[in-house]
């Protein structure tokens, strides 16, 4: 079905009945001169007149394929590539489009992006062996990633930078096309969005996902959900025909844009009032993540469902951003070691074989929170026994099946993975998972 169909059909009927982030490398025209290549993440092309505009080039995997795609449209040089941020999913697959200017003789594509963007890719080779790690957790459900990956480096060798920076924004005219990019925060602090006159048309980056927003991950630098709403409502107030972002599926009609913009910024405004709210009245943050919530019909909308990230890490986030890492419990703020509490609840409660037993059965009455906590201490008491990494393998397992996001199950099916290590001595396989969501 024609991208544009099926999201009218999704979002007018208000269901899920068919996954919105497709990874097809397939190219759809969505207007008279602009396409998308639907990857991870996507390719917007626009062209100029003068040449492609080209938003994100995908992940260095899919790099070769969407260029093949882009081929199979247009014979026209790449005249810019616009970064929307400095994911790697977004600017990985750069070196595929040096490539095609290359064989074809073309002059090498100017590149541009947000100031902060270049400063992003050098934090990510400063701290390169952690990517690899938590990615490989998030989309793998491994334990840790290999010396192999960690050696390579997870923005690839070869990614253009951005050679043309701007702070606030930027308006150019390319052949006889006009682009205004906007510097926004949101997923991160490097963000552009681009309005395209002539089309009436906004590329939204991951400002919008198609997913409740990633805007709380649990094992990534600050996120800033009020600023990333304020961005959605400026691109409300846009009167766009078009709009689409970088994952899931461009949506047409100017009323339907609206809608969807307004009421995902609704929902992050709300969630960051509610948190607020409760800190100046002096919450903790156990209190906040166990009393705040998003009502389960807006998680429902087919572009709000929590399959990538989720509300309660959000909260975390928000939490980070206006407060400091200390959650409000005194014991937390210099703890024992994990070893010594799990030592200790062991003896209080006459052995650890009694804690292994009550997390089973926590698990089996479905109460998994709890049923984590035990075996984490009976792990933490025992790391070598052989009964602890049993049921703590199975404990985890059921956990992830009773979870939503992809962020959670990652991290659960990571805990399952170690301990499948532990007992076996073998690492698991892994395959990454990367139908959903962004890095
Ligand atoms: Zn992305």
């Amino acid at each position: 079905m024609h991208p544009l169909e099926l999201s009218a059909h999704l979002i007018d009927n208000g269901v899920s009945d068919t996954p919105p982030n497709r990874i097809t490398e397939e190219l759809s025209e969505l207007a008279d001169g602009v396409a998308l290549i639907e990857s991870f993440s996507h390719v917007v092309v626009v062209d100029s007149g003068d040449g492609l505009v080209v938003f994100d080039t995908s992940g260095a995997k899919s790099g070769p394929a969407v260029v093949e795609s882009m081929r199979s449209w247009t014979d026209a040089p790449v005249h810019t590539i616009v970064y929307t941020h400095g994911h790697a999913d977004h600017v990985g697959g750069s070196r595929s489009f040096a490539a095609d200017a290359e064989r074809r003789g073309d002059p090498s594509p100017q590149v541009l992006g947000h100031e902060r963007l270049n400063v992003r890719l050098d934090r990510y080779a400063y701290t390169n062996g952690y990517n690899q790690t938590i990615n490989m957790r998030q989309f793998g459900g491994a334990a840790k990633a290999s010396a192999q990956l960690i050696d390579r480096t997870f923005v690839p060798r070869g990614t253009l930078r951005a050679g043309v920076t701007y702070d606030d924004e930027l308006s150019q005219t390319i052949g006889g096309v006009d682009f205004v990019h906007r510097h926004c925060m949101g997923e991160t602090d490097d963000h552009t969005w681009t309005w395209i006159p002539q089309h009436k048309m906004i590329s939204a980056g991951d400002q919008f996902i198609w997913n409740f927003p990633n805007c709380g991950n649990p094992q990534k630098v600050q996120r800033y959900p009020l600023e990333w709403a304020e961005s959605l409502r400026a691109m409300a107030a846009q009167g766009a025909e078009l709009f689409v972002p970088a994952h899931g599926l461009p949506i047409a009609g100017a009323d339907r844009i609206k809608t969807c913009l307004d009421t995902v910024a609704e929902t992050l405004e709300t969630l960051v009032a509610q948190v607020v709210d409760a800190m100046n009245s002096g919450a903790t943050l156990n209190d906040i993540v166990h009393s705040v919530s998003v009502p389960a019909e807006t998680l429902e909308l087919p572009y709000l469902r929590p399959m990538y990230d989720e509300p309660e890490f959000v909260i975390r986030n928000i939490w980070r951003l206006y407060g400091g890492w200390y959650d409000g419990n005194p014991a937390r703020l210099k703890p024992p070691s994990d070893a010594a509490i799990g030592a200790e609840i062991a003896n209080l409660v006459g052995g650890v074989e009694h804690l292994i037993e009550r997390a089973t059965e926590l698990s089996a009455a479905g109460d998994h929170r709890l049923s984590c906590q035990l075996i984490e201490f009976a792990v933490a008491a025992e790391p070598e026994l052989h009964a602890v990494h049993e049921a703590r393998s199975a404990i985890y397992t059921a956990r992830r099946g009773a979870e939503t996001s992809l962020m959670a199950k990652g991290i659960y099916k990571s805990a399952h993975a170690d301990s499948q290590h532990a007992l076996t001595g073998e690492a698991q396989k892994v395959k990454m998972v990367l139908s959903i969501g962004e890095d």
